[in-house]
């Protein structure tokens, strides 16, 4: 069996490692146009902050290492032009040297990712405007500070790589101000709790603009569409991401109502001889089963493995995700799971909804408040999605809101959770406990 994978970044590696852990006489090689592989794109924005002081720590894995361990051939610099499903051939330009072949599959798996949004602004291509999506994307932005020495930078887009690439610019000795066109920041969060989170930060040396719609970009900085000049020596364009399925859609495969490949709960497409994986793939809510578009790392690992399991004749399900999300901002994280109240009531939900700040720890420890907004839904009980924003354990409390959410937990089974407690830790009764008392 030949098995091509397209794409060697998280879905493709994943998707090939587990195919060859399934089948170790399979034929199995992966084409990738870029030069870096299987890279932690969310190591990214910390290498731009000197906080990872090398690229190759993010790239640990080159393709010799998947030659020895999984005997996977990756052939870099390599971009597939085309699929052609009635003879299951694809056709692959070297980048090198120009030459355009053909290569045979039996079985196809697309994880071709996604590409940065690249907003209508006028200027957007000037050479002091950075996008941050791959390897190359970092270095040309970390070359940009080294050699120009910027002391002033406008990131537009308020979402967690935003927030990540702001906080490593400042790390840098930038000064940086924020831009969203929205209301509120941050997609994942309701009004409420973006205000909460401009409140933490208004005591960082930042400035973040809302309502700010970016017209143009000059030398000078970004133009608003009210006249005002944000300045700016270098401006980061984070304003989301848009899946690669030009592919998919040449050859015939289905997207889904999100733009992203259809695939099912086995990662299979329309064809069953090609599946597909990653950020360029439409997956769906746990909780409403609709389908929606969720470019993360961690479910693009899930979906790979999946992928090059069922592709080897296993049976691994998908079970849908909750668009869990964390990111931190300085010393707060913040982090959702599930529905925001937005969402809710979009969906035509009776909800209920509790907030409580309570520290993460005991005060004589110097214990921290959090934010913990919670929806549930008044006919079931269950929850439906909870925001949190705080100091220190935070990301644990999500982790326990995901495991209830994933499992139907009604809100009258909180209270009852016997989680760990000594002071170090969390309080006697824990945050996550007092949102079960309220709701309740
Ligand atoms: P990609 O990483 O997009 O890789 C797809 C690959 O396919 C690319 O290398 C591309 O060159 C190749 N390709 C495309 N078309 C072709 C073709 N025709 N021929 C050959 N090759 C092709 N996720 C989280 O869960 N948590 C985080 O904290 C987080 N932080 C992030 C921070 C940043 C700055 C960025 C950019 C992303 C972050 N992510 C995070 C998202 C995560 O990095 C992505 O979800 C993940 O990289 C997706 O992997 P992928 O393999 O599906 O796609």
């Amino acid at each position: 069996m030949k098995i091509i994978v397209i794409g060697a970044v998280a879905g493709g590696t994943s998707a090939a490692a587990k195919a060859r852990r399934n089948n170790d006489s399979a034929d199995i090689i992966i084409y990738e146009k870029d030069q870096d592989i299987s890279y932690s794109g969310c190591g990214l924005p910390y290498f731009i902050g000197d906080r990872v002081s090398s690229v190759m720590e993010l790239t640990p894995r080159s393709p010799e290492f998947f030659k020895s361990k999984y005997a996977i051939d990756i052939k870099i610099r390599h971009e597939v032009l085309k699929i052609d499903i009635p003879t299951k051939t694809i056709s692959v330009k070297n980048l090198e040297t120009g030459a355009i072949f053909e290569d045979h599959y039996d079985k196809l798996i697309i994880s071709t990712g996604a590409q940065a949004f690249i907003p209508p602004i006028k200027g957007i291509t000037n050479e002091h405007v950075f996008f941050l999506r791959n390897v190359q994307n970092a270095l040309k932005i970390k070359s940009f500070i080294v050699n120009q020495r910027p002391k002033s930078a406008v990131v537009i887009g308020s979402g967690f790589i935003g927030f990540e690439v702001m906080e490593n610019l400042m790390a840098c000795g930038i000064r940086v101000t924020m831009v969203e066109r929205a209301a509120k920041l941050t997609p994942n969060l309701d009004e409420d709790m973006s205000l909460y989170l401009e409140k933490l930060l208004s005591n960082k040396d930042l400035t973040i603009l809302k309502n700010a719609n970016v017209v143009e970009i000059t030398n000078q900085g970004v133009l608003l569409d009210d006249g005002t000049l944000i300045p700016g020596e270098m401006i980061i364009v984070a304003t989301g991401v848009k899946p690669n399925v030009s592919l998919a859609q040449e050859a015939g495969l289905l997207l889904g109502v999100t733009g992203a490949i259809r695939v099912d709960d086995r990662m299979m497409t329309i064809d069953t001889d090609i599946y597909a994986c990653g950020d360029c793939i439409e997956t769906w809510s746990t909780i409403t089963k609709k389908p929606h578009y969720r470019p993360l790392g961690s479910t693009a690992n899930k979906t790979g493995r999946i992928c090059g399991d069922n592709i080897t004749g296993g049976n691994e399900i998908y079970a849908g995700n909750l668009s869990t999300g964390i990111f931190k901002i300085f010393d707060i994280s913040v982090a959702s799971t599930g529905m925001s109240e937005t969402e809710a009531l979009k969906d035509g939900y009776d909800i209920e909804i509790s907030h409580n700040i309570k520290p993460n720890q005991p005060g004589y420890l110097g214990g921290r408040e959090l934010l913990i907004k919670a929806i549930a839904d008044r006919a079931t009980k269950k929850i439906l999605g909870v925001q949190i924003i705080g100091y220190e354990g935070v990301d644990k409390r999500l982790d326990v809101f995901v495991t209830l959410i994933t499992y139907g937990a009604t809100v009258d089974q909180i209270f009852n959770l016997d989680l760990g407690y000594a002071p170090p830790f969390s309080t006697t009764k824990d945050p996550i406990h007092y949102t079960g008392m309220i709701l309740d």
